[in-house]
């Protein structure tokens, strides 16, 4: 069976249930928006997982997707997600679709999603998923360091591939008011930094906790 053959109709109780313990562990782990937990509990991410890996995909873990990447760990997708601050009807763009896990989490907060990932392959499989699961995202494939100059200004910006300094192309696609949520580091170690546009000229930058992310490829992360 592909990933792409798990629709919706293949939730069980029990899957229902394990998500239930998981949204409690991120909870005790610190995780405190009431939104963002209750979108985790929605999305079945058994759906987004390898068969191989499929019965872990309610561990607190991050997993292969193939292509040499992989799914982040639900503590990640929340940490984030709980940063970005999502409110309805605000425009999100999304670095790295990757499975399509995040990109749906995000659909749960807002109809207004964009996503770009870069391997053509992983493009190709997951605009399949998310076709098939009936979301509404935009997906693109390409350069995501490069932001999507077209559809810009955005309202949040999350990027979730590790990158070497803040992209000055999705700082300038932000708009007055929005914020950046993007792991930053060596390729390594990040410190998940979220960045808000006060202005036009002017941002305040915080930072968090350390991540372990696959790089952000592309012209301004880490090259080709
Ligand atoms: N958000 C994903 C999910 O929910 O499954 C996890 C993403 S994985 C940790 C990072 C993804 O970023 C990979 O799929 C990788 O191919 C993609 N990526 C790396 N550099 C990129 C770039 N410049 N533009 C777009 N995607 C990129």
């Amino acid at each position: 069976m592909s990933p792409q053959s798990a629709l919706p109709a293949s939730d069980s109780y029990r899957h229902r249930g394990q998500r239930r313990a998981l949204v409690a562990e991120l909870r005790r782990k610190g995780i405190h928006d009431e939104r963002v937990l209750q979108a985790l509990e929605q999305v079945p991410r058994h759906v987004f997982f390898e068969p191989a890996f499929r019965e872990h995909a309610y561990q607190d873990k991050a997993f292969p997707i193939g292509e040499g990447q992989t799914i982040s760990q639900p503590y990640t997708v929340a940490f984030q997600t709980q940063l970005l601050q999502v409110q309805p009807q605000e425009r999100v763009l999304e670095i790295g679709t990757g499975s399509g896990y995040q990109c749906c989490v995000l659909l749960e907060l807002t109809p207004h999603v964009w996503s770009i990932e870069y391997n053509a392959v992983l493009f190709a499989r997951t605009r399949r998923l998310l076709a098939q699961l009936h979301h509404p995202a935009h997906l693109f494939c390409g350069d995501g360091s490069l932001g999507l100059p077209d559809q810009a200004p955005f309202d949040k910006i999350i990027v979730t591939a590790g990158s070497p300094t803040l992209p000055r192309p999705l700082l300038r696609q932000l708009r007055v008011g929005g914020s950046l949520v993007i792991p930053v580091g060596t390729e390594h170690s990040q410190r998940m930094v979220r960045v808000v546009r006060e202005s036009e000229e002017s941002f305040v930058r915080e930072d968090f906790e350390e991540f372990r992310f696959v790089p952000l490829l592309g012209q301004a992360g880490w090259g080709a």
